[in-house]
């Protein structure tokens, strides 16, 4: 099988309060592995099984005929970033070259912190919302369902999912103060500055 689930980077219950045991159990466990599980069965013998998750993304996207390998290779390549941007007493202010990125672009961690709000909240239905590197500049932007910036050219840095999956057990309806808790204590801001730093290499 060439696409794996990848482990987490902490345990089940390491979020909490932000994000309960459960949330993670189901959305790692099953959610996640069931993309996982359907990406391979749907290119088992096909010419793209061996290649890489992006290009899979790439090649796929806009073809109604690869809908279904688009989504689940989409939600596959966005969990797997998801998970690796969050941490146990994370969120707030980042520091260092990205803070002076996002103050450059942006105007301020919080004007970049009130866009990036918006538009988790404001993603109508399943999706998510993204803090991307377009070019040499940060940017804002949401997606429905699986896709994501990479199909657009841009390199995706951090995503929150915003999937009824990722927070009703926790929030129930109330999606923005998910959204608050993922900024105010979740966010890996290292992990995110590494993922810069790749995107920039
Ligand atoms: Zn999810």
């Amino acid at each position: 099988m060439p696409f794996t689930l990848p482990e987490l980077p902490y345990p089940h219950d390491w979020l909490e309060p932000y994000i309960g045991r459960e949330t993670m159990e189901l959305h790692h466990g099953k959610h996640h592995q069931a993309y996982v599980t359907n990406l391979n069965n749907l290119t088992a013998g096909t010419d793209l099984e061996n290649k890489p998750l992006e290009e899979v993304c790439r090649l796929t996207f806009g073809d109604p005929s690869k809908a279904s390998i688009f989504n689940n290779a989409g939600q596959h390549w966005n969990h797997c970033l998801f998970w690796r941007v969050m941490k146990r007493g994370g969120g707030g202010k980042p520091g260092g070259e990205l803070l002076k990125r996002i103050e450059h672009d942006f105007g301020s961690y919080e004007a970049f912190a009130e866009q990036f709000k918006t538009a988790a909240v404001t993603q109508f239905g399943s999706g998510w919302a993204w803090l991307s590197l377009d070019g040499d500049r940060l940017k804002v932007s949401k997606t429905p369902n699986g896709e994501n910036p990479l199909v657009h050219g841009m390199r995706p840095i951090l995503g929150i999912d915003v999937w009824e999956h990722a927070y009703y057990l926790d929030y129930r309806w109330r999606r923005p103060d998910y959204v608050a808790a993922f900024l105010n204590h979740l966010v890996n801001w290292e992990a995110v500055e590494e993922e810069l730093h790749n995107a920039l290499a």
